[in-house]
């Protein structure tokens, strides 16, 4: 058997092999070489040359240590170029190598990535913080913090141009109630976004909060104190998350070291949240104008009317944006949100 042929069986055999719906009754009878033993997981977190990487082997679950800290296969570090070539969030085969170490030998496809990149370069090289992250939960207070909206509309944008699925969770309803709440932030779930209302401290919404999480990676950001660690904690008390574990978008310097880390949630097959560097580091600090309508959901469906190709939908004539607004069907606060982050504002 050619030897290219030969891998993809053994390959194709280790899937059986960590299939946790497939039980082995005789996978002692039947001893392998280790070549044939590849786990399947998650990196869930980088430091330096060494990835800890949580496996989905199903002889690893119940409760068992399923952390193997890993190194990279030299093969693999010269087959892809600069590009990053393992990041947290990479699902990977790893061999094992005894209880707790093991090689990563394939990187899977990625279907998302949250990148960093690096301006003034002819061909901008990127710097993948977060692989494969399914969704971002928005968390903003009902109150205590008043809630900015122009803040959250940053947080959108951000959300938009990672092309993350954006949901809204408006933490400390008991705080004001839901109607009151529901007067500020309704606009959003008529733009388009899903709205959660919740309170971790009267464990309501909770329920909904758990399914949305369930099987996804989450990036969950927001400014500080809403409450975001005390939710993941609501999801799941076990998960004991320390005050500032999860940090925001906006975080300008206090860790701009600190890598991206995944927290696993003990519910679904793979249900993980994510904890990214701030704003700064994501690169998205100066957001092209050009493409900046475009993060504006609400505004896409206008953006052909123009008069004048190259409008910014601020002064010029015949906009067919500033006469959405001027009708109402754009949200006044929304557009000057829109022409802030045009003009550089903070
Ligand atoms: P984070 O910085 O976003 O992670 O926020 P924390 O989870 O650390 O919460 C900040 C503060 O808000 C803490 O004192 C929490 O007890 C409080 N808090 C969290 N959720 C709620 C809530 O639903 N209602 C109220 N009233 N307080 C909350
Ligand atoms: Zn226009």
């Amino acid at each position: 058997m050619p030897a290219a042929q030969r891998k993809d069986y053994h390959e194709y055999e280790s899937q059986f092999e960590d299939d946790p719906r497939i039980r082995r009754s005789d996978k002692k009878a039947k001893p392998k070489r280790a070549s044939q033993q590849l786990a399947h997981g998650i990196v869930i977190r980088a430091r330096g040359h060494h990835y800890d990487v949580e496996t989905t082997a199903a002889s690893e679950t119940d409760g068992v240590e399923r952390v193997r800290v890993c190194e990279v296969r030299g093969r693999l570090l010269l087959e892809r170029g600069r590009d990053t070539l393992v990041a947290v969030g990479d699902r990977v085969w790893v061999l094992p190598e005894g209880a707790k170490k093991g090689l990563i030998e394939r990187v899977d496809e990625r279907h998302s990535v949250l990148s960093r990149q690096h301006p003034g370069q002819a061909r901008p090289a990127e710097d993948v913080i977060l692989a494969n992250p399914d969704q971002a939960l928005v968390v903003f207070a009902a109150a205590k913090p008043e809630p900015h909206l122009r803040m959250l509309d940053r947080f959108l944008v951000i959300a938009e141009a990672n092309e993350l699925p954006a949901i809204l969770c408006v933490n400390k309803v008991e705080l004001t109630g839901e109607a009151a709440a529901r007067d500020l932030f309704d606009l959003y779930a008529h733009i388009g976004y899903p709205v959660l209302y919740t309170s971790a401290r009267e464990h309501t919404g909770i329920d909904a909060l758990r399914e949305l999480l369930t099987d996804r990676v989450t990036v969950v950001t927001g400014p500080s104190g809403v409450g975001k660690s005390s939710l993941i904690n609501a999801v799941h008390p076990t998960l004991h998350l320390q005050e500032g574990d999860l940090r925001d978008f906006m975080d300008k310097g206090r860790h701009t070291t600190r890598a991206a880390q995944l927290y696993r949630l003990p519910f679904g097959d793979a249900s993980y949240v994510a904890d990214t560097p701030g704003i700064r580091e994501l690169g998205l600090y100066e957001i092209d104008a050009a493409n900046l309508p475009f993060y504006f959901r609400e505004m896409t469906a206008y953006l052909h009317d123009c008069r004048y190709p190259g409008c910014t939908h601020d002064h010029e004539p015949e906009c067919a944006v500033r006469a959405a607004v001027a009708r109402g069907a754009i949200a006044e606060a929304r557009y000057d949100s829109y022409l802030r982050l045009l003009r550089g504002e903070e």
